[in-house]
């Protein structure tokens, strides 16, 4: 059936675009589960919610379904059954989703929701605390880092592409303002597994990135 691939790490590592590339390579699935604490935030934010009302933001990680669906370019996000792709994208997502993650309910339910996506293996999952805690037994454990420098240059370039254009020292400092409450929250944080392969991508390219996950997987 395949095995469950783990990759954690801080904002902006390279996770995802790395994890896509993994799975269509092994024929696993893929999950972002970044992709759902945003959903949430996005849900909160679109209903009104305050981030400190964690009753209503529990409620309404109870009540939504949050679903994936491949496309060329790695999957399609859904609430509902609206699209939300894009929109989880967004900056104002973006700054407050950390601070909805560090809500207890919310990480009970989406664990929960993440370690039944990945039971059967055949998975790669990215996120935070996926290694440490979403799927502790997995077989493949990495953690990718890279400075924060380069973190920011890279997100400055791809929002260059989607036309958007944040000063790089903002994105630089977003970037260290989410690493620092993901790294700091009570629940799960983001913190490297004993057992997990630790890749400095900050000079590698993303092929490079993608050999060395698949020397570990293939160990
Ligand atoms: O990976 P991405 O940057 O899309 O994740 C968005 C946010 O979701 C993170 O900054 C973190 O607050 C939260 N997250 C988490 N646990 C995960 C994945 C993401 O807390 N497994």
């Amino acid at each position: 059936n395949g095995l469950q691939v783990a990759i954690d790490g801080p904002a902006s590592a390279g996770k995802s675009t790395v994890a896509k590339r993994v799975a269509k390579q092994f024929h696993y699935i893929y999950c972002d589960t970044g992709a759902m604490y945003r959903a949430i935030t996005l849900k909160a934010i679109r209903s009104g919610v305050s981030f400190d009302d964690v009753d209503e933001i529990a409620k309404i990680v109870k009540a939504s379904k949050i679903t994936f669906e491949p496309a060329d370019d790695g999957q399609k996000v859904f609430i509902d059954g609206k699209e939300i792709t894009e929109a989880i994208r967004q900056e104002d997502v973006t700054n407050s989703v950390s601070a909805v993650a560090a809500i207890a309910a919310v990480r009970e339910e989406l664990s929960a929701q993440q370690q039944a996506i990945a039971k059967d293996g055949g998975i790669v999952m990215d996120g935070r605390d996926i290694g440490t805690s979403v799927l502790p037994n997995a077989e493949v454990k990495i953690f990718l880092i890279a400075s924060v420098e380069e973190r920011a240059q890279r997100r400055y370039k791809e929002n260059i592409q989607k036309g958007i254009n944040t000063p790089l020292n903002e994105l630089q400092l977003e970037i260290e303002a989410r690493d620092y409450k993901d790294s700091h929250r009570k629940i799960s944080p983001l913190t490297k597994a004993d057992d997990a392969v630790e890749i400095d991508t900050t000079s590698l390219s993303i092929n490079q990135v993608v050999e060395k996950i698949a020397e570990v997987i293939n160990k």
